[in-house]
């Protein structure tokens, strides 16, 4: 006999707990499974490790790089990287924990294990059958490795965060936010970083003035960077070095080499051939805008259905989606629009909107009028190493609505999030004229642009 529920929840990352917390909370019977660990990529191999370890960095930088501008002498640092893993792990530990904790608080009842399914309404996990007339799909994704000889030879940024000891040397390999991020995190602790990417440009389809700006700041900052670069072959050296070849005969080698060329859907070994669930040409799960597979009553979010992979995303998708079930609200959906978003690189990218390239194709480059402003960030100005800010706000039509609002720089992570409640509400260049400045901060060119 299967034990009926209202709601099935498979998985227990950011999707799968945004989803099935908020339908306990309207009162229904939800089960949720989890294969792995709860809290997903992002809670154990993802944002919080990672911006931790981002944190590293900043201190890292700050004594190496300010602290003398600002007489203090830094010469006794010294480095744990053992003591931050601890703390680092000790804290992940707490997150998933708080999960846990909610899931119970809510009614959620969690049992582990991987769930497949039997059919449109039925899966089975650990021999057990388990049966609702909704079913969530929040399986989340992995990292990818590229279909090279030795590949097998290199690791993952979920490898990376298991790692006891720093290496001397890194080869990092992709071009997107998490290539970038921890290429500088690396390099900020004091491994030698060489950063390969496929084309001549990292974070493409970001705007292009932060691609290039955090490309100089990254060469400037010690990261060797090796643009063209497509995979060839990796190997082990007998001195035991992996040696990197891209297709175009360059050579590269390091102690440790991490795959970041992409992520791929958690869809296998899951029974999905006993639904009707479709695919998009790219493998994610095919949804509409309200999370519906093509299977009524069988739903996927998250990183799964491949539209935005971030965990605020993931959650508010989540949250929507149970209350367009459980709570009487049919047009609940989420928005996928002007959603914000920082790269934690060295210097941080904070950007919300249309990039001016991106902008210029939808709305005619005539109709885009754009304003920037460059200046060195007061907080490094007094030191020897000034970092520069760049900022950039994208404007289409007469009114100047604003619709890309861009920034790299020290302090653009925490600039970001008010600015893209002013975007989402239609906020033109006026109304970013009309609101007075703080000062002395660095958000205070973003109303005051000329
Ligand atoms: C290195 C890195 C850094 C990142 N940094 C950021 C950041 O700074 N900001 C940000 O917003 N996002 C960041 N992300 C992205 C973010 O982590 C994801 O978008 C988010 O975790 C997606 O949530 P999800 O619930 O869709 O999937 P996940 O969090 O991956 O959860 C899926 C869960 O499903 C489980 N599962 C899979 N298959 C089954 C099965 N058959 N049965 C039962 N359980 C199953 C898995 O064990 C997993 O726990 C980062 C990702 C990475 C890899």
């Amino acid at each position: 006999m299967s034990k009926q529920y209202d709601y099935i929840v498979i998985g227990g990352g950011s999707a799968g707990s945004g989803t099935a917390n908020r339908a306990a909370m309207h009162g229904a019977k939800v089960l949720l499974i989890e294969g792995g660990r709860v809290g997903g990529t992002c809670v154990n191999v993802g944002c919080v490790p990672k911006k931790i370890m981002w944190y590293g960095a900043q201190v890292s930088e700050t004594f190496h790089k300010y602290a003398e501008g600002y007489g203090f002498g830094a010469e006794q640092v010294t480095f744990d990287f053992a003591k931050l893993k601890a703390n680092r792990d000790a804290y992940v530990g707490r997150s998933r924990q708080s999960y846990a904790n909610n899931f119970e608080r809510n009614g959620v009842e969690k049992i582990d294990g991987y769930a497949s399914f039997v059919d449109n309404h039925t899966v089975q996990v650990n021999g057990e059958t388990y049966t609702a007339p909704h079913i969530t799909i929040a399986t989340g994704g992995h990292p990818l490795y590229p279909q090279v000889p030795g590949s097998e030879l290199g690791e993952t940024s979920d490898d990376f965060f298991e790692w006891e000891t720093l290496p001397e040397s890194v080869l990092i390999v992709g071009a997107g936010y998490i290539a970038a991020e921890l290429a500088g995190v690396l390099n900020e602790l004091g491994v030698k970083t060489d950063l390969a990417f496929r084309r001549d440009h990292i974070l493409r389809g970001f705007d292009s003035m932060l691609s290039s700006q955090v490309m100089e700041e990254m060469a400037g900052a010690g990261i060797t960077l090796h643009p063209n670069a497509v995979p060839k072959s990796l190997t082990k050296a007998d001195n035991g070095k992996l040696v990197f070849e891209a297709e175009s005969g360059e050579v590269i080698s390091a102690d440790r080499v991490i795959w970041a060329i992409g992520r791929g859907p958690n869809v296998d070994n899951m029974g999905l051939e006993n639904t009707g669930v479709t695919f998009r040409k790219n493998g994610y799960i095919e949804t509409d805008e309200f999370e519906n597979t093509a299977v009524d009553g069988i739903y996927a979010i998250g990183d799964v259905n491949g539209k935005i992979a971030l965990t605020p995303v993931a959650i508010a998708a989540g949250r929507r989606l149970s209350e367009r079930l459980f709570n009487n609200k049919p047009n609940s959906k989420l928005d996928y629009e002007n959603v914000p978003s920082v790269v934690f690189t060295h210097p941080i990218i904070g950007t919300v909107g249309l990039s001016e390239e991106a902008a210029d194709a939808k709305y005619g480059k005539e109709n885009v009028k754009v304003y920037t402003s460059t200046f060195a960030s007061m907080y490094t100005a007094v030191t020897p190493n000034r970092q520069m800010v760049k900022m950039k706000l994208v404007t289409v039509g007469e009114e100047e609505k604003v619709v890309g609002l861009h920034g790299i720089g020290y302090g653009v992570d925490e600039m970001i999030q008010g600015f893209a409640v002013a975007i989402k509400m239609g906020a033109t260049k006026e109304d970013f004229d009309n609101t007075v400045a703080i000062h002395p901060t660095g958000s205070e060119e973003f109303v005051t642009m000329r």
